[in-house]
């Protein structure tokens, strides 16, 4: 069974849910310097974002400071359980929550038969441990260029390190534009985040549905139907951003392509993929 504390309202307020959880020891030494290896941290809460997807946020089982990670960056976890199936087997989930010291969030989509993705969902429970190892990745944003137009495109469950790098991009940078691309509104994670971020800050934020439903109207619910196009790029983002995505492999190598076919230069083009790194041309 899901517990949901805080129901739709979880997703409204990111700096609320970072206050509940900042009452920690903080008299210890720089926590980078003392995390080696795995810690444990301990299950609070586990929250279903969409159809195959559910959020779980850990904090230091002990109560102390976790390291303030850098929005992109990503947890390398393991279960902790007896169970031999799941000895020594490492996953990663990137972090999709505003980089804080108090509370990690990942946001995981079952896969299948996965044996992680399944256990994580089916399994572990409020209250339960897993042990991680500090967070790391070196697909952040690129702090050296804050004046920049920054565009962050996500496809299904690669929203998780975008999501991170839009919290902190709100603040930090001047001109944010985020895409979100899904199948339809029933599989659309942080649908809700995004909007309320939008409706507070200057965000330019666009929403394309390969498969809409029946019910799911485009300029209400989404603006566009079917996928990011180069035509739609050309017209609609500048071209001289830094530009930030993840996703499943087709929709990256035709994305890269079309930045690339675009003019726009490989250094300003940045992603991550979730599984072994692939050729992109
Ligand atoms: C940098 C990075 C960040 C990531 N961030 C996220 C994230 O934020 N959220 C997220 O959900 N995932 C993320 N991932 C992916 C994640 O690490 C796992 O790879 C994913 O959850 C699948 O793990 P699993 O143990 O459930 O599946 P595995 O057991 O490893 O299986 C992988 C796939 O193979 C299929 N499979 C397994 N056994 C068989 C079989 N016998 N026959 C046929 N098919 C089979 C499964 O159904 C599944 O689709 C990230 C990966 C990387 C590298």
């Amino acid at each position: 069974m899901l517990k949901d504390v805080y129901g739709k309202s979880l997703n409204t307020n990111i700096e609320d849910i970072i206050k509940k959880y900042s009452n920690m020891n903080t008299s210890e030494l720089e926590p980078r310097r003392t995390w080696r290896g795995f810690k444990e941290l301990i299950l609070v809460d586990k929250v279903k974002e969409c159809e195959d997807i559910i959020s779980f946020y850990f904090k230091d089982k002990e109560g102390k400071k976790l390291v303030k990670h850098k929005a992109g960056q990503y947890l390398p976890m393991k279960i902790k359980t007896e169970d031999s199936r799941y000895n020594e087997e490492i996953r990663t989930y990137s972090l999709s929550m505003k980089p804080n010291e108090y509370i990690y969030r990942i946001s995981v989509k079952k896969m299948g038969n996965g044996l992680i993705s399944s256990y994580l969902h089916n399994e572990l429970k409020i209250g339960d441990s897993i042990e991680a190892m500090v967070p790391t990745g070196l697909f952040v944003l690129e702090d050296n260029k804050k004046d920049k137009p920054v565009v962050l495109i996500s496809a299904g469950i690669g929203i998780t390190p975008l999501i991170s790098m839009l919290y902190e991009g709100i603040e930090d940078f001047k001109n944010v534009s985020f895409i979100q691309a899904v199948q339809n509104s029933k599989i659309q994670p942080f649908n809700y985040d995004i909007r309320k971020i939008a409706e507070i800050n200057e965000l330019k934020n666009y929403v394309f549905y390969s498969s809409p439903l029946e019910g799911d109207v485009e300029g209400k619910d989404y603006d566009y139907t079917g996928f990011i196009s180069k035509e739609w790029i050309e017209d609609n983002l500048d071209l001289n951003s830094e530009f930030y995505f993840c996703g499943p492999p087709p929709f990256m190598k035709n994305l890269n392509k079309s930045l690339i076919q675009l003019g726009v230069s490989r250094k300003n083009i940045h992603f991550e993929f979730f599984g072994e790194p692939q050729l992109m041309e």
